[in-house]
C-alpha cells in the first residue's frame, strides 16, 4: 500500500527544509516576540470544527494551519523575559537532538531494540549520579518529568520499606513547601491523605527538623510505619533547599528512605560554584532531576536517580514470555525493567548531545547566570520604596510584593495580583503570583541564559510603574 504519494513526499521535503530555517529564526528572535500568546475565539472555533476528514487534505494546507493556529498560540516559556512558574529555556542543541531522536524514533525500552541509545542513557545517568555523589553502582532512568520521577522513586521506596501488609500503616513526610506532585504520586501508589505528614517549614521555607523528628516518633508510638522522607532541593515557590544533612541523619537513624525532589534544583549540581549548596544529597536514596527546567532541554526530559538501582528492578521488572528474547546481558540495561513504561522514547539523547557540544563548564556558567539575575532583581527592588522582599534571591528565584503602608492584607493581595496582570498584559515580561505565609506575592524565576541584566532591570521598572498606576487608580 502506498500511503504517501511521490508528490506529497516531495512537498513535505521542501516544507521541512524551510521549517528548519524558520524555527532557527524563531529561537533567534524569541526576545522580540510577545511572551504570552493565546488563541482567539475564532481560532479555537476553527480548530474545533475541523474534525477528521475521510479523504486527506493537501500537505501544505495542513502544515500552514498548524503553524498559524496551533504553534503560534502558546506561552513562550523559552522567552528571555518569561519569569513565570519555572520557565523552560531551550538550547538549540537540545532542539537539534530532539528532532534527530524523533526522526529516527528508537525504542529505548530495551538494549535489543536500541543499544546505542541505551548506552548513552546509562552514561548520562552515570554523569548525573557522579555529580550527586552517588556510588559507581548507582543508576536510574529518564522519565517524562519530575512528577513521574517522584512517582517512580516513591514506588521503589514503598516496596523497599513496607511489606504488602504494612502498606496501610505506612507514613511519608513532606514539608508545607513540597511540590504537589509528591502527594499526587503517593495517592497514585495507594496512600491515603492521612498517611502523608506535612511538616511546617521555617522562616527560610526549609523543613523544620525538630518537628520532623517529633512527627516520626509520634507515629512510631502510635504503631504506624514511617517509611520515607521527601526533602526538596530547590522548592518551586522560593528555591529553598531543605536541610539535607539533618534529614539524611534522621533517615539513617529511623531506617527511612530519603528521597530528594530536585526536579527544579538538582541542576545546581552542575554549577562549579554553587554545587556545595546541595551537600547531603549524596546520602539520599533517590533523586528527581528535571533537565527540561534548568538544563535547557525540550520537554519530556527528567531523570530519576537511585543509589541502589536494584530497588527499581525489584519494583518494576516483569518478564512476560513475549519479551524473553530481549533479556539484557552483562552491563546492558533494559530500561523497561527500571520504571513504569515499556515502550519509551530515548529522552537522554538530546541532553547528551547538548552536553557534548556545549561542555559542562558552559552549562555551569549558565546556572550561575540564573543566580545573578535573581540577585539583580533583588538589589533593584530593595532600592525602590514600598517593595518588600518575601524570600531573597535563591536558586534563581525571588519573591516580593508591593506593600505601601495603610492598605489591608486583602487589599495588598488584590494589588499584587493586579500588578502581575497588568505587566503580563503589556507583553514585555511575564511575572505571576504565588502565596507565601498566607500572602499573595509576586515571584520571579529567572534561569534563561538569554536574559540580560537590562531585561531584569526593565522588568522591575515596569512592575514599579504598574504598581504606582494601580495605587493611583485606587485612590482616584
Ligand atoms: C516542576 C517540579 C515538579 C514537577 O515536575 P514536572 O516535570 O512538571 O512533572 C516536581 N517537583 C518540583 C520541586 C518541581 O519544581
Amino acid at each position: 500500500m502506498d500511503l504517501i504519494r511521490k508528490e506529497q513526499k516531495r512537498e513535505m521535503g521542501e516544507l521541512m527544509k524551510g521549517f528548519v530555517d524558520s524555527t532557527l529564526d524563531f529561537y533567534e528572535n524569541m526576545g522580540t516576540q510577545n511572551v504570552a500568546r493565546e488563541a482567539d475565539d475564532e481560532t479555537i472555533h476553527r480548530l474545533k470544527s475541523r474534525g477528521i476528514p475521510a479523504k486527506g487534505r493537501p500537505v501544505k494546507e495542513v502544515f500552514e494551519e498548524m503553524e498559524r493556529d496551533v504553534y503560534a498560540n502558546q506561552s513562550l516559556v523559552q522567552h528571555p523575559r518569561c519569569f513565570a512558574c519555572v520557565p523552560s529555556p531551550v538550547s538549540l542543541f537540545s532542539w537539534m537532538g530532539d528532532i534527530m531522536t524523533n526522526a529516527y524514533d528508537p525504542h529505548a525500552g530495551s538494549w535489543l531494540n536500541a543499544s546505542g541509545a541505551g548506552c548513552i542513557e546509562q552514561e548520562t545517568i552515570r554523569w548525573m549520579c557522579g555529580l550527586a555523589g552517588y556510588p559507581e553502582t548507582a543508576g536510574g532512568l529518564f522519565v517524562s518529568g519530575g512528577s513521574m520521577a517522584n512517582l517512580t522513586a516513591l514506588t521503589a521506596a514503598r516496596d523497599a520499606k513496607l511489606t504488602y501488609a504494612d502498606r496501610e500503616l505506612g507514613v511519608a513526610y513532606v514539608s508545607d513547601q513540597t511540590h504537589s506532585s509528591v502527594a499526587k504520586g503517593l495517592h497514585i501508589i495507594g496512600f491515603r491523605p492521612d498517611q502523608v505528614r506535612s511538616i511546617p517549614s521555617d522562616s527560610a521555607f526549609r523543613m523544620k527538623i525538630p518537628e520532623l523528628r517529633a512527627a516520626i516518633e509520634a507515629d512510631l508510638r502510635a504503631g504506624k510505619k514511617p517509611f520515607a522522607v521527601i526533602a526538596t532541593a530547590g522548592t518551586t515557590n522560593t528555591g529553598s533547599i531543605d536541610p539535607l544533612e539533618e534529614i539524611a541523619g534522621i533517615c539513617e537513624n529511623f531506617s527511612l528512605w530519603m528521597h530528594v525532589d530536585g526536579a527544579y534544583g538538582a541542576s545546581v549540581l552542575v554549577s562549579n560554584t554553587h554545587r556545595g549548596l546541595l551537600k547531603g544529597v549524596e546520602r539520599s536514596d533517590s533523586l528527581s532531576w528535571d533537565a527540561h527546567k534548568w538544563l535547557m532541554q525540550t520537554y519530556g526530559c527528567s531523570a530519576v536517580l537511585v543509589r541502589d538501582p536494584r530497588y527499581l528492578a525489584r519494583t518494576f521488572a516483569v518478564h512476560p514470555e513475549y519479551l524473553k528474547d530481549a533479556s539484557a546481558g552483562e552491563g546492558e540495561a533494559n530500561f523497561w525493567d527500571l520504571g513504569p513504561e515499556l515502550t519509551r522514547p530515548a529522552r537522554s539523547l538530546k541532553l547528551w548531545i547538548t552536553l557534548q557540544i556545549m561542555g559542562s563548564d558552559a552549562m555551569s556558567d549558565m546556572i550561575d547566570h540564573g543566580y545573578k539575575l535573581a540577585e539583580t532583581a533583588e538589589k533593584a527592588l530593595r532600592r525602590l520604596p514600598d517593595w518588600e522582599i518575601i524570600s531573597p534571591a535563591a536558586q534563581a528565584v525571588i519573591n516580593f510584593r508591593y506593600a505601601p503602608a495603610g492598605l489591608s492584607d486583602r487589599a495588598l493581595d488584590e494589588l499584587n495580583q493586579k500588578i502581575s496582570r497588568e505587566l503580563c498584559a503589556g507583553g514585555f515580561a511575564q511575572v505571576l503570583t504565588t502565596e507565601l505565609n498566607g500572602k499573595k506575592v509576586l515571584r520571579i524565576c529567572a534561569l534563561n541564559p538569554a536574559t540580560t541584566r537590562e531585561d531584569m532591570l526593565e522588568t522591575v521598572k515596569l512592575l514599579d510603574d504598574c504598581a504606582r498606576e494601580a495605587v493611583g487608580r485606587m485612590s482616584a
